[in-house]
């Protein structure tokens, strides 16, 4: 078993269901302590009893990335109890409804930035002040694919993940100096359940979805976490400011 978090505190938002779970899990396996924040309280408390029960050390909170106050609470109040956040995993992110750009309702528009884009820069904000002090940190944003082709239908969701992209490298250049590492992780099609709201859990639609992909088929989260996960550690010692497709080839073709 890999053992590459060992001793780091480590912050993932989102971190109720999918990626973000995956990610908690897989981090606490090799040795994290584990800040989590959701909006889903209940769906989180019972992914941080989970870990705890594995052996792991896991404070969790409420936190909606829209809203300051409970970023940095999460923040605060987490790194008090664990210890200073070694790796931070800006992952909360949601789909939004499908639509066309002319039709789009403003409010759902401005809704999605706010969590997507605005959300992940709180985030980092909110932990950069104390890596930027210790001369140390990583931080992985969930992008997507979407932050780097743009489908149609998803405007603001595409619109959000291009920000995204674009935030981790303006991030990553202002925080070289000081020895933080900044990038983004770009999956497609993952197995969670914000896929399931485009396919409505149906299995023809899924698969014909992954087929569009070059390997054929959609990610695991565990699989989306396993590229997250080098990303935050030290075996990407000399990456910053990329965007990494966990896309099965889609981006490529
Ligand atoms: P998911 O819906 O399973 O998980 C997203 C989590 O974020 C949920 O637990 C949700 O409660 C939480 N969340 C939503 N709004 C929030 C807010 N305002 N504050 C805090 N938490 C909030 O979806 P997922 O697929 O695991 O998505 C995780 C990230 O991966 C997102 O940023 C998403 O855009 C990105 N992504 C997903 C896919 C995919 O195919 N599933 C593809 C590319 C990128």
């Amino acid at each position: 078993m890999n053992e590459r978090y060992l001793g780091k505190t480590v912050l993932v938002t989102g971190a109720a269901s999918g990626i973000g779970r995956a990610i908690a899990c897989a981090a606490a396996r090799e040795g994290a302590r584990l800040i989590l924040g959701d909006i889903r309280h209940d769906r989180l408390a019972d992914t941080a009893a989970e870990l705890r029960s594995e052996g792991a050390a896991a404070y969790h909170a409420r936190c909606d990335v829209s809203n300051t106050a409970e970023v940095e609470k999460l923040v605060n109040r987490g790194s008090d109890l664990l210890g200073a956040i070694d790796v931070a995993f800006a992952n909360a992110g949601v789909l939004g409804t499908l639509g066309d750009v002319w039709t789009y309702s403003e409010d759902e528009f401005t809704k999605i930035l706010d969590i997507n884009i605005t959300g992940t820069w709180r985030t980092i904000r909110a932990v950069l002040p104390r890596m930027i002090e210790r001369r140390r940190g990583v931080i992985v944003a969930t992008a997507s694919a979407a932050g780097v082709i743009g489908p149609a239908g998803l405007p603001a969701y595409v619109a959000s993940k291009h920000a995204v992209v674009g935030l981790v490298k303006s991030t990553a250049m202002n925080v070289a100096p000081d020895g933080i590492r900044v990038n983004a992780l770009c999956p497609h099609l993952v197995d969670t359940p914000m896929l399931d709201t485009i396919t409505n859990e149906n299995p023809a639609l899924r698969e014909s979805l992954g087929r569009q992909t070059p390997l054929g088929r959609i990610a695991t989260s565990e699989e989306v976490a396993r590229s997250a996960l080098w990303l935050g550690s030290d075996e990407s010692s000399f990456v910053t400011g990329h965007s990494l497709l966990v896309d099965g080839g889609l981006v490529a073709q």
